[in-house]
C-alpha cells in the first residue's frame, strides 16, 4: 500500500495505490461519501466494461455502509468523450440534485476520468470528483493532475478544464481484467517516467518489464507509486503547464500525436503505442542532434520493443511521407504559432524543452526513419 500526497495549495488531495481498495471504499472514501448519509444517491460513472466488472463489488461495499450508488453507464471508447454525452452526464448530475460540495466518482479509464472530471468542471460551476482509475494508463497518468477533457470535431481533448480530484484510488487487481494490449499501452507511460526523469527506475523497468505486464504485484505496485510520485511532484510544481516542467510529461507525445493523426485516432495504433514509438523517434532525434549517443537511443528503442510496443515507425506500414506528419504537428495543442517546443533527451533519464527544432528537419528525419 502507498499514500501519494499531491501537494496543491488548497487543494492537496491524495492518491492512494491498494489492492483491494475499490471493495472497502466506503472505508477509505469516508470524507467524500458524508453528504450523501441523508439516503441521497451517490453517482457513479462507468463504461459499459468497468460498470459490469466492478460495479457489484463497489455497490456491495456501498450498500453495506448505507449508501445507494446511480450509476451513469456510457459506452467504451473515445466516442464518450463528446458534447452529447458530456450534455447528458451533466443533466443526470442536476436531476440528482448534485451540489458544489459533491462528490462524482469516476470508475474507468482515460476516458471516463476525461468526461467525468470536464462534467464537474462545469457543474455548479465545479463540484468534487473521486477518480477510481481502472486502466494502466489512467492510473500512472490520467487520473492524476487535474486535465480533462472532451472531443470536438476539430481534434481530441482541445475542449477542456483542469479541475483536480478530491482523491484517487488505485486498486492494481483491476488491471487483472486488462486485455494486454491495453496493459502494454499504458506500460509505455510508465517508461515514460522513467526516460524524462529518473535513470534508476529506467533501469529497473528493463529489467522488471515481464514481471510488471505479468501483473506481479510487487512490481506493478513499484511501478505504479514511482510513476505516480514523479508525476505528483511535477503537477505540484507546476500545475497549469506554465513552466517548462510539466511539459517534460509530453515527452513522445507530439511525435505519437503526429502518428495517432495519420492513423485516424482508431484502434491501429492506440495513445500509449503512439507515445511508445513517439518516444523511441524523440530518443533517436535527440542522438541525431549529438545530445545522447547512438547506444542511448538504442537503449530506450530497446526497453519499448521488449514490452511488445512499435519500436519502428518503418515497421507500422504508414503510406506518408515525414512531411505529412510533421504538418499533423503544428496542430499540436502545444504549438505556438510557427514553433512547436519538442520534448527531447540531454540523456537516459533526463529530457528537456527544445525550442529550436526546425519542422523541415524532423521531415526529414521521419523520412530516413520510414524509409530505415
Ligand atoms: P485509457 O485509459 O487508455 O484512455 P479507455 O478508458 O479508453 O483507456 O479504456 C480502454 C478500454 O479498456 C475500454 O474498452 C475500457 O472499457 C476497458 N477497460 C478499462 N478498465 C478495464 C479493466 N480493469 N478491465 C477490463 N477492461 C477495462
Ligand atoms: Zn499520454
Amino acid at each position: 500500500m502507498a499514500v501519494i500526497p499531491v501537494a496543491l495549495a488548497g487543494r492537496a488531495y491524495d492518491v492512494v495505490i491498494e489492492e483491494g481498495v475499490l471493495e472497502r471504499i466506503a472505508d477509505v472514501a469516508a470524507p467524500f461519501l458524508k453528504g450523501y448519509a441523508s439516503g441521497r444517491r451517490v453517482p457513479f460513472v462507468a463504461d459499459t466494461n468497468t460498470h459490469r466488472l466492478y460495479a457489484p463489488a463497489i455497490t456491495a461495499n456501498l450498500a453495506a455502509n448505507g449508501f445507494t450508488p446511480d450509476w451513469f453507464v456510457v459506452e467504451p471508447g473515445e466516442d464518450a468523450k463528446t458534447w452529447g454525452v458530456l450534455e447528458r452526464l451533466c443533466d443526470w448530475l442536476l436531476a440528482l440534485g448534485v451540489t458544489r460540495k459533491d462528490h462524482v466518482f469516476a470508475l474507468g479509464g482515460g476516458v471516463v476520468g476525461d468526461l467525468v472530471g470536464f462534467a464537474c468542471a462545469i457543474t455548479k460551476r465545479g463540484c468534487g470528483f473521486v477518480q477510481l482509475p481502472t486502466t494502466l494508463l489512467a492510473q500512472v497518468d490520467s487520473s492524476v493532475g487535474g486535465k480533462t477533457a472532451i472531443n470536438t470535431r476539430a481534434g481530441k481533448n482541445l475542449i477542456g478544464a483542469f479541475h483536480q480530484p478530491a482523491l484517487v484510488l488505485i486498486d492494481p487487481l483491476v488491471l487483472a481484467t486488462l486485455p494486454p494490449r491495453e496493459m502494454r499501452a499504458g506500460y509505455a507511460e510508465v517508461v515514460k517516467y522513467g526516460l524524462l526523469g529518473d535513470a534508476a527506475f529506467f533501469a529497473w523497468l528493463e529489467a522488471n518489464a515481464n514481471m510488471v505486464l505479468a501483473r506481479e504485484p510487487q512490481a506493478l505496485e513499484h511501478a505504479i507509486a514511482t510513476s505516480i510520485a514523479m508525476k505528483a511532484r511535477i503537477v505540484a510544481a507546476d500545475e497549469r503547464e506554465t513552466q517548462d516542467l510539466r511539459a517534460l510529461l509530453n515527452l513522445g507525445h507530439t511525435f505519437g500525436h503526429a502518428l495517432e493523426a495519420e492513423t485516424g485516432f482508431s484502434d491501429r495504433l492506440l495513445h500509449g503505442e503512439a507515445v511508445a514509438l513517439g518516444m523511441v523517434l524523440a530518443a533517436r532525434y535527440s542522438a541525431r542532434r549529438g545530445e545522447i549517443g547512438t547506444a542511448d537511443a538504442e537503449r530506450a528503442a530497446g526497453a519499448i520493443a521488449a514490452a511488445g510496443l512499435p519500436a519502428s515507425l518503418s515497421a507500422l506500414g504508414l503510406a506518408c511521407t515525414g512531411t505529412v506528419l510533421a504538418r499533423h504537428m503544428r496542430h499540436d495543442k502545444k504549438a505556438e504559432g510557427a514553433t512547436l517546443p519538442f520534448l527531447l533527451l540531454r540523456k537516459l533519464g533526463e529530457a528537456y524543452v527544445a525550442r529550436d527544432v526546425d519542422l523541415t528537419d524532423i521531415a526529414a528525419f521521419l523520412d530516413a526513419e520510414l524509409a530505415a
